[in-house]
């Protein structure tokens, strides 16, 4: 495994522990931008490792054995188009941040 690919990687999970456990942000807005379904593809459940949690069903999907207890963090993958880029595929999209450019005051904006 390439270590960019890790290290995006464990930064996602890092911040959507946080996210989830520590902070215990409101994630609704956010899931709200998030479209489609879930495929059971089981990647994010293999992010770094292999969630011990992680099982099959009679027909060989992808099943999590404690998903009505699952954890926070869980719950919020994906929470942000960029987490897509931690899996080779999902079945996840986001729709486009609404902010439009001309009211984005961040420090990029700030330094033009
Ligand atoms: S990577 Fe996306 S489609 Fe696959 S199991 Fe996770 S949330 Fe579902």
């Amino acid at each position: 495994m390439n270590l960019e690919l890790m290290g995006r990687q464990l930064r996602g999970k890092v911040r959507r522990f946080f996210q989830a456990k520590v902070l215990e942000q409101d994630t609704e807005a956010l899931l709200a931008r998030r479209r489609g379904d879930c495929n059971r593809c089981g990647a994010c459940c293999k992010i770094l490792f292999r969630c011990p949690f992680l099982g099959t069903d009679a027909e060989g999907q992808y099943t999590c054995q404690i998903y009505e207890k699952r954890f926070a963090q869980c719950r919020l993958y994906p929470l942000h188009s960029q987490d897509l880029l931690e899996v080779k595929e999902c079945s996840y999209t986001f729709e486009p941040d609404p902010t439009p450019a001309h009211l984005n005051t961040g420090p990029a904006a700030a330094s033009d």
